[in-house]
């Protein structure tokens, strides 16, 4: 069995590791098509997040020495996710994989995903074995934030990052799903089919620097959590009903004080009255506002209902 295979790989300002990671994936296409894994026309796409150093023209000179190497150029920095699903929207073939520029992820561990794919899979998901190659600071920020995910019931593969193949028709339900910000390792498993899990180490970046900065992971931890998740307005609306009851408990209480012993400071019952009474009602209004305005959020995603596995 053989099928063809494109290997999607985003590249922002990635000069330094462009040249070895063409090397390192041809490479791979050549044993996985000797193999008879893949058919001799699967590809890598290149996909150029409007880099501002030499990747594009790097991407260019390879595109003319081997006929496997395609390049596909945004016009501007579009972000990693986007970037992502340009490639594989562009990207005609049976199994695609996604994998970052700077081999971080083990590109052996394609051989893996396809042998997977031959057996029926149609999402086979990477999956880090182990951070030691990550700072602790980004082991520990990582591990809260899957947990979080999780609490909030987004359901995540954990430590799965974007390393991953897509069968075609996954791909093609996949551009169902219209988000302007796509957080793509929630929504791949809103898409169902059959999928298994592979597990690699993830080594160090061997050139350049890293493209995700604190502030760009905090965005994208961000959008994980508002594109999924109403939880934190939810969690308005019961803070706020809570308060509210609290309110008439001190209402009453403040209440009993002034009237059955009369032996409160003068003003104080009526400025704590309102403070209690009003908190209350404020956080709940703001509350239900929450609801309506998750109600309209959902709404305005567009997302399909469901997918069509088969049809017999
Ligand atoms: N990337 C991109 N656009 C961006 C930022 C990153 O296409 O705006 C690509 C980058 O070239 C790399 C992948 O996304 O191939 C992952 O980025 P990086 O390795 O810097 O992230 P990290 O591994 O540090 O989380
Ligand atoms: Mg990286």
């Amino acid at each position: 069995m053989s099928a063809k295979l494109a290997i999607v790989v985003p590249c922002y300002n990635e000069e330094e590791v462009f040249p070895t990671t063409v090397a390192r994936l041809l490479a791979l296409l050549d044993g996985l098509q000797a193999r008879g894994a893949v058919t001799p026309d699967s590809f890598l796409l290149f996909v150029d997040d409007g880099s501002r150093d030499r990747t594009w023209a790097l991407i260019e000179e390879h595109t003319a020495r081997d006929r496997r190497v395609h390049g596909l150029k945004l016009s501007r920095n579009c972000g990693h996710q986007n970037a992502l699903l340009a490639g594989l929207a562009l990207a005609d073939a049976d199994a695609l994989v996604s994998i970052d520029a700077d081999l971080q992820d083990d590109p052996e561990v394609i051989t893996a995903m396809v042998a997977k794919f031959h057996e029926g899979c149609e999402v086979v998901y990477g999956v880090r074995n182990s951070r030691a190659s990550d700072s602790a600071f980004k082991r520990v920020t990582a591990r809260g934030y899957y947990r979080t995910m999780q609490l909030f019931g987004v359901e995540i593969v954990y430590d799965h990052a974007d390393f991953r193949l897509l069968s075609k028709r996954v791909v093609a339900h996949l551009q169902e799903y219209a988000e302007v910000n796509m957080f793509l390792r929630a929504v791949i498993p809103l898409l169902g089919f059959r999928s298994d899990i592979v597990y690699y180490e993830r080594a160090p970046r061997f050139a350049g620097i890293s493209k995700y900065p604190l502030r760009k992971m905090l965005a994208f931890a961000m959008t994980g959590v508002t594109s999924f998740s109403v939880a934190p307005l939810r969690f308005i609306t019961l803070l706020g009903f809570l308060t509210f009851m609290f309110s008439f408990v001190m209402v009453f209480w403040v209440l009993y004080g002034k009237l059955m012993h009369g032996n409160v400071i003068p003003g104080w019952a009526s400025s704590v009255i309102p403070i209690y009474f009003l908190g209350g009602a404020q956080l709940l209004s703001i509350g239900v506002l929450g609801e309506y305005v998750a109600k309209i959020y959902l709404e305005s995603k567009r997302r399909p209902r469901y997918i069509v596995e088969k049809q017999v």
